[in-house]
């Protein structure tokens, strides 16, 4: 089969989205070879459900610049030229301030003397392992303190096996540039959301994301029955179809509560995520036609 990627998102946490790509994961890797990346790093909790066995680790890094100051005459060109105000200099000395840089190397190309060497400076952990049903897995971490997930989010997705069949990214929450660096070459993303006047103001923003990134993508209704209309009557006049509504239902709140898929204590939902793929995949074809 063609291998599609598929980014679950949504425009705010505690919506679902990581019971909906953990079920999707499990049902479908019985028939194909899947893949999860849970892009996530600020607060991944994907492995929390899946329980890999992790088996490969490694530093997420960025190449920050090291000033030579033997050779830096402080001409400032370097403090100019860095358009995110991670250089500044005090007298003749040129600081770096790593938690600002964006390890984008313009700094030393500009550096007339050749003063600027790039240093590693690690800003989280990415970890790969393999869930008991075979399920490939892969997280990010980013490191408390450090304020950029992007390129841990790009790393990971350098880490994506060309041989999976499905590939499911586990989006970070809101519309954020991490959402975007997680959806942008996603073939199709899952918007899941409440019936809530909160859901209907975040699913807009998410698919104002989706219009600017022009990504297909359907919407799983969560929690179904708490809210009102409100939502669904909004979409009847967009391309974004419900593609699958999950009830409110206090069996699913305490199974997730203890870290289950949903598709393992709830086994009828088995066969309501196969009928999501299906739906997926229908829908990608109409709309990549
Ligand atoms: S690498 Fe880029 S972001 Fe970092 S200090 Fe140099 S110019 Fe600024
Ligand atoms: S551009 Fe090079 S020489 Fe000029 S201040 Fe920066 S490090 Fe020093």
């Amino acid at each position: 089969m063609t291998p599609i990627k598929i980014a679950v998102a949504s425009g705010k946490g505690g919506t679902g989205k990581t019971m909906v790509a953990t079920s999707l994961a499990s049902v479908l890797v019985s028939e194909h070879r899947v893949q999860l990346i849970d892009c996530d790093v600020e607060a991944p909790n994907a492995h929390l459900f899946l329980k890999p066995s992790i088996n490969w680790s490694s530093p997420a890094v960025i190449m920050i610049p090291e000033i030579n100051e033997e050779r830096c005459t402080a001409c400032g060109k370097c403090v100019e030229v860095c358009e995110f105000h991670a250089l500044a200099q005090i007298g003749t000395r040129i600081l770096v301030f790593p938690q600002l840089c964006h390890g984008c190397g313009t700094c030393s190309l500009y550096c007339p003397e050749d003063a600027i060497s790039e240093i590693p400076h690690q800003i989280g952990e990415m970890s790969r392992g393999l869930t008991t049903n075979g399920v490939d897995f892969l997280m990010g971490e980013l490191t408390i303190s450090e304020p950029m997930a992007t390129p841990i989010i790009r790393q990971l997705k350098g880490l994506v096996n060309e041989k999976g069949e499905i590939i499911i990214f586990d989006s970070p929450p809101g519309a954020s540039c991490a959402v975007v660096a997680t959806v942008h070459d996603a073939d199709y993303v899952l918007l899941v959301t409440e019936p809530t006047p909160f859901g209907l103001h975040d699913l807009k923003q998410m698919i104002g994301v989706l219009k600017a990134t022009g990504t297909p993508g359907g919407v799983i209704i969560n929690r179904d029955g708490i809210g009102n209309q409100q939502l669904e009557s909004f979409l009847e006049g967009t391309p974004y179809p419900i593609l699958m509504k999950i009830p409110y239902d206090s069996e699913i709140a305490l199974g997730l509560a203890s870290g289950n898929v949903l598709t393992d204590f709830i086994p009828q939902y088995q066969s309501e995520f196969q009928s999501l793929h299906r739906r997926i995949l229908e829908h990608y074809a109409k709309v990549s036609a």
